[in-house]
């Protein structure tokens, strides 16, 4: 699973990962510092992220 940003619509059901056999799951370390708290998966591979100043959300 690969977070691109932490709205709260999006990573919601990161709680819920053990339902869909705890896949890893892949972000930027903005965004992983960026999800609430208590939705930080444990199996988090952090991404690098080439360029910070841009925004990570288009919608
Ligand atoms: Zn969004």
């Amino acid at each position: 699973m690969i977070l691109s940003h932490a709205h709260v619509d999006h990573v919601g059901a990161l709680d819920r990962l053990n339902e869909i056999g705890m896949p890893p799951v892949y972000a930027s370390a903005r965004t992983f510092h960026g999800l609430p708290d208590g939705y930080r998966p444990k199996n988090a591979h952090i991404l690098p992220e080439p360029n910070a100043e841009k925004p990570t959300c288009w919608a």
